[in-house]
């Protein structure tokens, strides 16, 4: 399953907010296959549907999908220069899907920004800068290599695919020198086949996390921080998350009720954790589908643009691989005509075949060979 890597300078707050997400944990008893790694952080994917499904099927268990942050473990700085855990730190990110980076946006003289810094001044724009500026030169170094090498290919045997990916490397090693991460570069679809198997880092989507003072988390948007932070992700149509981290750490002890008063007392909606799994399952372009029964209604996570057997394969490989058809309705017409039945009966049920793209929101029932 794809995860979403969480990085940041010292003192940023992210074990804060790793401890918080651990504890706000998916409950084991649900997903007994679940992989146990102490760098991945499981959370249920909240999505208010289920409940609402729930409520025709009066089920025995409700299992919401789950999605999973790493922990990025090991040095930023000198990360490119090769040095010691630096290299641990760009390793670790080359293997995750999204990059969830975590920035200091909280004034507080107890916290010291990262050790041998002059001041102690929180600057947003300086700590985004570090980091990226690593993942930067990682990736021109990436770059360099290949290009000479390329370049020749294209230029004496004029290889087709070799001059396609020279023309990209063209148009990505001044952006990089320039001090910029290839996401702010545009792409065609054929130059974004060349692009992935680049495996670069600077193309990874990235989700800036502003982690806020706990008295300004209900007013971030009056927050001068964040707004730099606002103002630099929208140069790498990156979004950006406000959040925190101490006041997560807090919620993660706290049962269901407890945890919506305290929230609405301090003026948010959900908590940060739920705000970013919810952001992280976008970037990453994933999607919900849903399976209702007596026994269990439950929520599962596909890719967009994945057709239904590979959306049965998500539940379990012998339905992929068996695959006959999915009978599928829509969760709005679920909620119009208030009842499977009565979805048939309105000819909105629906028998897909194995070229079905599935959408979000679909409900399905998958016949299948054994
Ligand atoms: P890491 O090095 O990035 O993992 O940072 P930590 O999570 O260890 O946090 C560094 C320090 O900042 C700790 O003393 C935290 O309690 C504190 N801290 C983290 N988040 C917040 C926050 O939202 N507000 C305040 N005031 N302090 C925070």
């Amino acid at each position: 399953s794809l995860t979403a890597g969480i990085v940041g300078l010292p003192n940023v707050g992210k074990s804060t907010l790793f401890n918080a997400i651990t504890r706000a944990g998916a409950e084991a008893a649900n997903y007994p296959f679940a992989t146990i790694d102490p760098n991945v952080g499981m959370v249920e994917v909240p999505d208010a549907r289920l409940d609402s499904i729930a409520k025709i099927y009066n089920p025995k268990k409700i299992v919401p999908t789950t999605f999973e942050f790493t922990d990025i473990a090991g040095i930023v700085k000198g990360a490119s220069r090769g040095e010691g855990l630096g290299n641990k730190f760009l390793a670790n990110i080359r293997e995750v899907d999204a990059i969830i980076h975590v920035v200091r946006a909280f004034d507080d003289e107890n916290v010291m920004r990262e050790a041998g810094r002059e001041s102690n001044f929180v600057d947003p724009m300086d700590d985004i800068d570090t980091i990226n500026l690593e993942l930067i030169l990682a990736d021109l170094e990436s770059v360099n290599k290949r290009y000479t090498r390329v370049e020749k290919v294209a230029r004496t045997v004029k290889d087709k695919d070799a001059i396609a990916e020279f023309n990209v490397l063209k148009k990505i090693k001044p952006v990089l020198e320039d001090g910029k991460s290839a996401r702010t570069i545009e792409f065609d679809e054929d130059e974004k086949k060349v692009v992935k198997g680049l495996f670069l880092l600077t193309t990874k989507p990235v989700l800036y996390v502003a982690n806020v003072s706990e008295d300004e988390v209900g007013d971030a948007d009056n927050i001068e921080y964040v707004k730099q932070i606002r103002d630099f992700a929208a140069t790498e149509k990156a979004e950006v998350a406000v959040i925190s981290a101490r006041i997560e750490e807090e919620i993660a002890e706290l049962d269901d009720d407890e945890k919506k008063e305290f929230l609405e007392s301090i003026g948010l909606e959900e908590s940060g954790v739920d705000l970013l799994t919810r952001a992280a399952y976008h970037l990453l372009g994933l999607a919900t589908f849903f399976t209702a029964g007596e026994k269990e209604v439950r929520a599962w996570t596909f890719k967009q643009g994945m057709k239904a057997p590979q959306m049965a394969g998500v539940i379990h490989s012998d339905f992929e691989r068996g695959f006959i058809r999915a009978v599928t309705m829509s969760y709005d017409d679920l909620m119009k005509y208030g009842s499977e039945k009565a979805v048939r009966e309105a000819g909105r049920l629906r028998e897909e075949g194995k070229d079905y793209v599935g959408k979000d929101g679909d409900m399905m029932e998958f016949r299948f060979n054994v």
